[in-house]
């Protein structure tokens, strides 16, 4: 203001004083980064001072001149300017508005100075224009870099949790809903790995343009990371329904979106629905909830909407129950290892045992490895879980050998978190070493989920262990992605064909065909087959009547204590 006041108490001189005066304060004008408008509204002259051009790309001469200054402005702020610049109006006014000049974009800070007579009318006003682009975009920059995710442009999580908090505040009050809906794209890995991460972060952005057309003053639409969305409806209903809005992004995905070197990409979503107050009322846990069953309606066959309920709620609890219980039981290793046996589906001979892992919780009694194993992986104890149960099932297997002296294979299942480590291979080696075990005995199983990921890192440790002798089994084939380009490519001797497969062996021609082409396939590449689950004569009989090498199921053997397994070697 001061600068203002300075140059308005010049103009004042420049009014009052000699001409010699004047322009001494037109070289002070000249020499400021901002633009001046003055104006006699007694005599109606108009003068332009400083870098008017470097502002406007037309000259102010006359009074009339001066509407052309409103249509410079951006059409937003126009009417704000026109109040602003407003010559009847008096006192000071400061205003931010922009100035469109000529096609460049300009923030102009405007600021305005009248003088008054003594009889209090106006008689001489001034205006300046001061740039702030600079100044504005950084401050625009930091906020939209504190709100908004860099890749997507839509707010980002935090901003997300702040605009929440004010929906269910406003909710509160006015007793209204709030839903909080998770979108999850489908297989988006797959995506990634077969396209590349350049296609996979175009969808991502192009998925996220189409979300941000639900954006409205009640419904906020966000950007979590890679392909997880999440959206917050104040008052769901009407076009705004969370039904409504799932059906119109599931209609979306029944279109391709074009990448830019012109692919049309399918994608599916999932998505997960907390509401406020029924499912919580805070903010992290419905955003939590909303993942929750969202990950839950993937397990569930994906492409689908689920809602939070208490049964939902019910699992949850329960499992973060097992979690923490686990975490005693790895503390206290109170697992147990059982064996399932494994026979030539031809001869009946042992061919192998499968060790299972069993725990039993004084409270909930016998705990599913299907339950905790995926539990144990999320939180990190399947290191040691499956450490302990490497050398528990090697000492064991010494044993039996010294005792027993059978031959068969001992398998182990192994999560592709421990392949992951740096030391698995030297640390299997060494056990095998410690307990003199040959590692021609040894089997160790991997899922083709476990190859996903780090398909070339763990193939590497495959080759190591296997060159050292130690035989690997491709677990679970068939619910996975059942490439047989991994049969190949992989050092894989066994394939263990998955229980839902033999299961619908023989209801379904469709399995028998594949089933078939898969063995034929196999035994041409000289691996061994194991089928899984098997549990009726039929299907035994059946596998034996398509050449399947090895039998596993409830109907030759279930898993079984090591004392009970004693009892088999010794027969
Ligand atoms: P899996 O490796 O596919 O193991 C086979 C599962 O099928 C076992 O379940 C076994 O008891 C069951 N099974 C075998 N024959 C039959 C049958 O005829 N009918 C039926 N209905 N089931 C049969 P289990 O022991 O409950 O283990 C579940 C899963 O937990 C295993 O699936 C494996 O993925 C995991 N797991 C078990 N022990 C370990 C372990 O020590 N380490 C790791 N990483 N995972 C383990
Ligand atoms: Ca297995
Ligand atoms: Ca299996």
């Amino acid at each position: 203001m001061n600068e203002m006041q300075y140059q308005v108490d010049l103009m004042n001189a420049m009014n009052e004083k000699l001409k010699s005066d004047q322009k001494m304060m037109e070289m002070i004008i000249e020499t400021s980064t901002s633009a001046f408008l003055y104006v006699n509204m007694e005599t109606n002259e108009v003068r332009t001072l400083g870098r008017w051009d470097e502002y406007f790309d037309f000259a102010v001469k006359k009074f009339n001149d001066l509407q052309q200054i409103a249509y410079a402005i951006a059409d937003d702020y126009r009417e704000e300017f026109r109040n602003f610049a407003n010559i009847e109006r008096s006192g000071d006014e400061r205003a931010v508005i922009t100035v469109r000049s000529s096609d460049k974009r300009k923030w102009v800070e405007c600021e305005t100075n009248v003088i008054y007579d003594s009889h209090g009318s106006p008689v001489d006003k001034v205006i300046r224009f001061k740039d702030v682009t600079l100044l504005r975009d950084q401050h625009e920059e930091l906020k939209y870099m504190a709100f908004n995710d860099s890749m997507t442009g839509l707010y980002n999580r935090n901003y997300f949790i702040r605009c929440m908090s004010e929906f269910l505040d406003r909710a509160e009050r006015d007793g209204r809903e709030v839903a909080v809906m998770f979108v999850d794209i489908d297989d988006f890995k797959s995506i990634n790995d077969g396209m590349g991460l350049a296609i996979g972060d175009e969808i991502v952005m192009s998925f996220a343009h189409f979300l941000s057309g639900f954006s409205s003053d009640n419904c906020i639409v966000s950007h979590f990371n890679g392909d997880k969305y999440c959206m917050a409806i104040y008052d769901p209903c009407g076009t705004y329904g969370v039904d409504r809005i799932y059906r119109t992004i599931r209609e979306r995905t029944r279109q391709p979106f074009v990448t830019s070197d012109g692919r049309e990409i399918y994608i599916r979503v999932t998505a997960g629905v907390a509401m406020y107050p029924d499912a919580s009322s805070g903010v992290l846990e419905l955003i939590n909830y909303a993942e929750i069953v969202s990950n839950r309606a993937k397990d569930a066959g994906k492409d689908s909407i689920q809602y939070f309920d208490s049964e939902v709620l019910q699992e949850f609890l329960y499992n973060i129950n097992i979690e923490n219980k686990l975490r005693v039981a790895v503390h206290d290793m109170a697992f147990q290892m059982y064996y399932q046996p494994q026979f030539d589906a031809a001869t009946g001979a042992l061919r192998g045992m499968e060790a299972l892992i069993r725990w039993k919780d004084p409270d909930e009694g016998m705990i599913s490895p299907a339950l905790f194993i995926p539990l144990a992986e999320k939180n990190g104890t399947i290191v040691p879980i499956g450490q302990w149960v490497i050398e528990d099932t090697i000492r064991t297997y010494s044993e039996w050998k010294k005792k027993y002296d059978r031959d068969f294979i001992l398998s182990i299942n192994v999560s592709a978190i421990q392949y992951k480590r740096e030391e698995f291979v030297n640390g299997i080696i060494s056990v095998l070493e410690k307990y003199e075990m040959n590692p021609r005995d040894l089997e160790l199983e991997i899922t083709e989920t476990a190859l996903i990921d780090n398909y070339r890192d763990i193939g590497n440790k495959l080759s190591t262990l296997r060159d050292y002798g130690i035989r690997i089994s491709m677990d679970d084939f068939g619910t996975g992605y059942s490439s047989l380009s991994y049969l190949k490519s992989l050092p894989i001797d066994t394939l263990k064909i998955d229980k839902s497969f033999v299961d619908t062996v023989l209801q379904d021609d469709n399995t028998n065909i594949i089933i078939e082409s898969i063995m034929g396939m196999v035994q041409r590449l000289g691996l061994e087959i194991v089928a899984e689950g098997v549990e009726t004569e039929e299907q035994l009989e059946y596998l034996r009547g398509i050449n399947c090498d090895n039998i596993q199921g409830y109907l030759l053997g279930r898993p079984q204590s090591k004392e009970d397994v004693e009892v088999l070697l010794r027969q």
